[in-house]
């Protein structure tokens, strides 16, 4: 079983195995130099004889068992405990391609070893104690990071962070429990328990669980990323704002083809969330027909999408085309049977420094005196509800007039100007707040624990809500010690200090082979 570390020594490519340069074979178990020995033939000074050394780099060639050469190799020994796995690893660098790399595995298959399973390697040096469950999770989602900010959140679970902190909150009730069964064995001889202090301390354990599962959502979000669909009529800007958003310094990745030719796909990084962004870019009103199959793209676009951003000319303010498109996405309104979009909704103001600002007269304000506003009319993205309301709004940014269902819809209206490249960070911010994870526009993110560990976390935090239940309820207290062992093992489960094998399977038949 996988609880349970056999004796094999295993060998794997662990580097991808198209187009690289140099391919590598790591060799990980007690046999990994006696077979590597078998496969590798030193060069220059030690071709006469070869003892190799951890953490040294000697070149070479690599044969098979008939002396035939395989390929020019370089290895490098990390003789245990000093290794990824804890165990002796010898590392081939091959050239790469595939062939050399698939060659010199076959020779050190055929020499004693045996192929790792996906994520075997990591499984080791957790059951070797050189990770914890938490942390080989952290290296796995290190590998799929799809931003730096990704990454950094993983690296940080890698170092210390959710292993840590779940298996301090573990101890914690360990001691809990400890006391607990003393007094259950030796009730007589002990002072009675002091229970105001054990609820306090159930509490600190709790917050402490909370702490941990606040870090969950704004987590998912960055290893996920959001959809996100920019609709709205021909030329309010769509394009134009996709590629303002996107040619910013933050963007990670350069606009790519989508499934057809007129939906634009293109990836950027906001507060660290991969956001993919689906224009419905280059649909005209050319004619009825390309009109219908624009509106159905763009309903296949929104509907599929986390959340929805539809763009309206700034300028103009919402007009009846703004409607027709509207109802084409949200028919009556979210939540109704005619609405096609399932996601949230922001409203983009767009072409901002064309409007001319209204004063309370109704006079329209110079040229000059809408620029001086703009700075402050870009960064606010208060809602349409604020708006409608009336309340926290200055008297130079009059609420957009929007008809009461679109108000309705749009959880906030933020003016932009694409082609000045204003009111992006206001979008930014105002799409993190509506994706439910605001602390991530200031950047403030460390360690978060994933979909698993949140899930054992709310097993272990309602455990211990019975636990509070029966000591309110002055239950006996083998009840106590029940709900406090529920807690421990679900704890358990998320640093792997006390773990089923059905976890470990689920946990490491994720990795890939070769890690
Ligand atoms: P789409 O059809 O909604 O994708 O609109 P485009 O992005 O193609 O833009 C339509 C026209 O509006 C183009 O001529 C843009 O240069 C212009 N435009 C887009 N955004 C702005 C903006 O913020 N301000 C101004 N003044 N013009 C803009
Ligand atoms: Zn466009």
């Amino acid at each position: 079983g996988l609880t349970t570390k056999d004796e094999d020594t295993i060998a794997s490519i662990v580097t991808g195995m198209s187009h690289g340069s140099v391919a590598i074979i790591r060799v990980s178990g007690t046999e990994a130099v006696s077979i590597a020995a078998r496969v590798f033939r030193p060069g220059g000074r030690f071709r006469f004889g070869w003892q190799p050394q951890s953490h040294r780099v000697y070149y070479g060639t690599a044969v098979d068992g008939d002396e035939r050469l395989l390929d020019e190799v370089l290895l490098l020994v990390m003789l245990s405990p000093r290794s990824y796995t804890a165990e002796d690893v010898v590392e081939f660098h091959c050239h790469g391609g595939g062939v050399c790399a698939s060659r010199v595995l076959r020779s050190l298959i055929e020499a004693g070893a045996r192929p790792a399973k996906p994520g075997e390697f990591t499984l080791r040096a957790f059951l070797n104690g050189r990770l914890d469950l938490a942390q080989a999770e952290a290296v796995m989602e290190l590998i799929g990071a799809r931003t730096a900010a990704a990454a950094d959140s993983a690296l940080s679970g890698l170092r210390a962070g959710v292993g840590a902190a779940v298996s301090d909150l573990r101890s914690r009730c360990l001691d809990v429990l400890a006391e607990l069964e003393a007094r259950l064995d030796f009730d007589e001889d002990l002072p009675p328990i002091d229970v105001p202090e054990l609820k306090c301390r159930i509490e600190g354990i709790q917050a402490g669980i909370e702490k941990a599962l606040r870090t969950a959502h704004a987590g998912n979000l960055l290893r996920t990323g959001l959809q996100v669909a920019i609709v709205g009529r021909p030329n309010v800007g769509k394009s134009s704002l996709l590629n303002a958003w996107t040619n910013s310094d933050r963007a990670i990745v350069t606009e790519v083809p989508g499934t057809t030719r007129d939906v634009l796909e293109a990836t950027l990084s906001v507060g660290g969330v991969p956001v993919t962004l689906l224009d419905t870019a280059g649909i005209r009103q050319s004619s009825d027909v390309v009109e219908r199959i624009g509106v159905e793209r763009s309903q296949a676009a929104a509907a599929a999408a986390d959340i929805a951003i539809m763009v309206i000319d700034g300028a103009t303010g919402w007009t009846d085309a703004d409607s027709d498109i509207f109802r084409a996405l949200w028919g009556d309104g979210p939540g109704s049977s005619t609405c096609k979009v399932k996601g949230l909704a922001l409203l983009v103001a767009n072409k901002d420094d064309l409007r001319v600002p209204r004063t309370d007269n109704g006079v329209g304000a110079t040229a000059a005196q809408s620029r001086s506003n703009c700075a402050a009319s870009s960064a606010c993205a208060s809602t349409a509800h604020s708006h409608g309301a009336g309340s926290g709004v200055s008297a130079e940014e009059p609420p957009l007039p929007l008809p009461l269902l679109a108000r309705e819809t749009f959880a906030a209206v933020v003016r932009t100007s694409a082609s000045e490249r204003r009111g992006l960070e206001a979008l930014d911010s105002a799409l993190l707040k509506l994706a439910g994870a605001p602390q991530l526009a200031s950047g403030g993110m460390s360690w978060s624990v994933n979909e698993r560990q949140a899930e054992a976390l709310v097993r272990s935090h309602e455990a211990l809500m019975r636990l509070a239940e029966s000591i309110a309820a002055d239950m006996p207290l083998d009840f106590w010690t029940i709900d406090l062992r529920a807690a421990l093992l679900a704890l358990g489960e998320v640093s792997g200090d006390e773990v089923a094998e059905e976890v470990l399977d689920t946990v490491f038949s994720r990795f890939c082979i070769g890690k």
